[in-house]
């Protein structure tokens, strides 16, 4: 990188980060976002209406309805408590949906809109209310805690130092921002291609979607319960929910720590 681009790759990066920190609800935790939320909610939509366009939705009818009534009711608690303690703004740019779908994967995503898939294979694990709100309220952390938006501006921020600049700012951007979503969201037709969290984002998402749990009024004890029946049955049969979500027993035991010095919320 020649000289005069590097400092102004560099001013650009540090402004950014001057500008661009948010806080995450919840753990407090200072974060990196450089994307509006209107970037990112027209880019989840996109993708969740391409998803859905190949995606077959479950006949199940009871367990939609049971997914759909555990989600209302954990986003009515959280709204509720966030709105009462000044996080409303957090819940920006959301719009919670639940869907199931027919397949026999293990497997279950959030898009950073809200937007929330299930699909039929992970119900043979999350088979009581507790567990199905397990996987609910993961889920709705990653959104609230803006996790998407952060990982793209991770990324955004390296390529920047990184010599990518002019991809950056100017008129390349929109596409960039494109580019960043899908390498992490890319699931078009096919399901089951997202990106991993970090571990730091699994251990956040684990802690915020107990606290949910919580305020729903859902057993706790259940989330650690989960992981463990997860891990217990993954072999023979391909768990995508385990590969996006990488569980061990560091991170169990993280979850019952978070548990155990659980704040009165
Ligand atoms: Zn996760």
């Amino acid at each position: 990188m020649k000289k005069p681009l590097r400092i102004i790759a560099v001013t650009a990066a540090a402004t950014m980060l001057a500008v661009s920190c948010g806080v995450v609800s919840f753990t407090g935790r200072r974060q990196l976002l450089l994307f509006s939320d209107s970037e990112i909610t027209a880019l989840s939509d996109q993708s969740y209406s391409e998803f859905m366009s190949t995606a077959k939705i479950s006949r199940d009818m009871e367990a939609t309805q049971m997914l759909n009534s555990i989600g209302d009711k954990m986003v009515s608690a959280l709204e509720a408590y966030m709105n009462s303690h000044k996080m409303g703004s957090a819940l920006k740019g959301l719009s919670w949906e639940f869907q199931l779908v027919e397949s026999d994967q293990v497997n279950a995503f959030c898009l950073p809109s809200g937007k929330i898939v299930f699909y039929e294979g992970i119900l043979k694990y999350a088979d009581t209310p507790d567990y199905i709100a397990v996987v609910m309220g993961h889920e709705m952390a990653h959104a609230i805690a803006r996790h998407g938006n952060e990982r793209m501006s991770q990324q955004s921020a390296m390529s920047i130092i990184g010599n990518a600049a002019s991809e950056i700012i100017g008129s390349k951007k929109g596409s960039t921002v494109q580019a960043l979503f899908d390498l992490g969201f890319g699931i078009g037709s096919q399901a089951g291609l997202l990106l991993p969290y970090s571990r730091k984002h699994e251990y956040e998402a684990d802690k915020i979607g107990m606290y949910i749990m919580d305020l729903a009024g859902y057993d706790v004890n259940a989330a650690p319960a989960f992981w463990e029946k997860m891990l217990a049955g993954k072999s023979g049969s391909t768990n995508d929910f385990l590969s996006t979500h990488p569980s061990d027993s560091k991170r169990i035991a993280a979850l019952k720590e978070a548990i155990r010095t659980k704040p009165e919320l």
